[in-house]
């Protein structure tokens, strides 16, 4: 992929992008992309060693100074060229997702305007970069607090969004005044040399943003680094912890997004159809390889049960399923052969442990894309708690129906799992959604919304084991996340009383 214009190419070789350009991989070792609807190798990627991470933080390292002390107006005014750029070439942009993600291109653009919104909040940068100040502390003393960049910073992203997580963290990062290096995930790694080419197409000077790609050796080389300030990570539980874990142990701040298992109750005073559609898409949009997706349906009542599975199921059976760039797919392929294995594992599992499974996706084929991994939408119901395919994430367009018999029976069953990311309520009834908002253990939390991920302004994300670190992501907490707080006290000549002070300053 040769990022550059407003066009693209495809290539073999995939480089990593540092110092302001392109650079071969240089250990020897690379991984086959894949195109998931055809199932053919497009490129190679370069699988980083630890010298060209070091070399690559050590560019970010030399390009700090001069990029803390550029105003965060001047910073504010390179992101709102950027911002520009992306608006300009969504279609090329989602264009290079859906190549090497497998999603439909309309879902591609929506994932790239959901970046942009984090590029426009960062565009404030002067705004949010405002300290606090309190005059008269004391006695004509006056204190006032600023946050400072950390310095050199590492995003590591899963392969999911492979434009809008790396958004999530970067343009913050940027607007406080951070260098950055992404390592981006090796099996969609091309969005990232595009976002690159354009930050430096608007003016960001060179080694500012980087781009190394590789695996578990880049990371844990960007992990033990003495120059990597803070790590923010996105992808699955174990590595999440184990990122957040090794990071803390080397001292550096860390915020590390994990897996998930989102729930939807469905009341019986709900909206049946309403229900239904939401479900569709939350369950089924991007095949299911969304961190915010729902994956276990809850409806209350044996009624409601009855009711959601007699109409979910033919519109599960009727769901159009195609390769990303077929303009009236509503779901595309999953990213790896590997990754369709584990899924139809899964769904092995589900019918073994004596899941009733009403829609069986397995057989699944698409006329001239026989290699393509793709699996139709699945339809579990009476699935139980003890259940592997309820416990785990299967992270495919396998939706669960677990029956609960009451509203407290279901949103136990939710503060009970392992998983916090987001869970959503559909109902007619402002006290059970009240109830719901307030109790339930989860770290976002939608009314009547099945998908409720908080826009730019706000912050992303989730509880127990779908977070590890104190700040979530963007927003207000991705400013604190990315600077530190320095807290100055101040007193002029006539604010000074003559004579030495023993005890501990008291302020009078
Ligand atoms: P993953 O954990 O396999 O990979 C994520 C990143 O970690 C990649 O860059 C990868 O190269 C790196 N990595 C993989 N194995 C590693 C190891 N052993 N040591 C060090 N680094 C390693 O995740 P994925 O399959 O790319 O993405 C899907 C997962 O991400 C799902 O679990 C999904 O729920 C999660 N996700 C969570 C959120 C959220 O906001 N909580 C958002 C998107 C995706």
């Amino acid at each position: 992929m040769q990022p550059g214009g407003g066009s693209f190419s495809m290539s073999t070789e995939i480089q990593h992008f540092i110092d302001g350009r392109l650079v071969p991989g240089g250990s020897g070792r690379t991984a086959p992309v894949f195109n998931p609807a055809t199932g053919e190798v497009s490129g190679q990627v370069p699988l980083a060693a630890d010298s060209e991470v070091a070399a690559a933080v050590e560019v970010a390292r030399r390009a700090f100074p001069a990029w803390s002390e550029t105003t965060p107006l001047r910073r504010a005014r390179i992101l709102n060229r950027f911002l520009h750029i992306l608006e300009e070439r969504i279609d090329d942009l989602a264009a290079v997702i859906s190549a090497e993600h497998g999603k439909v291109i309309s879902d591609a653009k929506g994932e790239v305007q959901r970046g942009i919104e984090v590029v426009e909040f960062a565009t404030a940068a002067p705004l949010l970069l405002k300290g606090e100040v309190t005059e008269n502390v004391g006695t004509r003393i006056d204190s006032h607090s600023v946050r400072q960049p950390l310095g050199v910073v590492a995003g590591i992203t899963p392969f999911n969004f492979p434009a809008m997580v790396p958004m999530w963290m970067f343009p913050v990062a940027l607007a406080c005044g951070n260098c950055f290096i992404l390592k981006p995930s090796e099996r969609d790694p091309s969005a990232a040399l595009l976002l690159a080419q354009w930050l430096k197409d608007a003016g960001l000077p060179d080694g500012v943003f980087n781009v190394v790609h590789g695996d578990k050796t880049a990371v844990d080389a960007l992990l033990a680094h003495p120059d990597i300030s803070a790590v923010s990570f996105v992808g699955s539980t174990p590595i999440a912890r184990y990122i957040y874990e090794t990071a803390a142990r080397h001292g550096k701040r860390a915020q590390a997004l994990g897996g998930a298992k989102n729930h939807m109750i469905i009341m019986p005073d709900a909206d049946m159809d309403q229900a239904v559609d939401a479900l569709m898409g939350a369950a089924y949009g991007s095949a299911g390889e969304r961190c915010m997706a729902i994956s276990v349906a809850v409806p209350v009542g044996e009624a409601t049960a009855n009711a959601l599975v007699e109409r979910l199921a033919p519109r599960v059976r009727d769901l159009r399923i195609g390769p990303g760039t077929d303009p009236e797919a509503e779901m595309g392929p999953l990213v790896t052969r590997q990754h369709l294995d584990k899924v139809r594992g899964y769904i092995d599992e589900g019918i073994a442990a004596g899941a009733e499974l009403v829609v069986d996706g397995r057989d699944f084929r698409r006329q001239g894309y026989e290699n393509g991994f793709f699996i139709g939408g699945t339809l579990f119901d009476r699935v139980t708690p003890e259940m592997k395919i309820y416990r785990e994430e299967i992270f495919g367009p396998v939706l669960s129906v677990v029956r609960a018999g009451s509203f407290d029976e279901a949103a136990g069953m939710i503060n009970a799992h392992e998983f916090g990311n987001g869970t959503s309520i559909f109902t007619r009834d402002g006290d059970s959604a009240r109830e719901f908002a307030h109790r339930i253990q989860v770290g976002m939390v939608g009314i009547n919304v099945p998908i409720p991920v908080p826009m730019a302004f706000h912050s992303f994300g989730g509880w127990k084991a779908s977070l590890f670190g104190d700040h979530h992501m963007h927003g207000p907490e991705g400013v604190r996340f990315y600077t530190k707080l320095k807290t100055i006290t101040t007193r002029w000549p006539t604010g000074i009383r003559a004579g030495a002070e023993f005890v501990m300053p008291t302020m009078k």
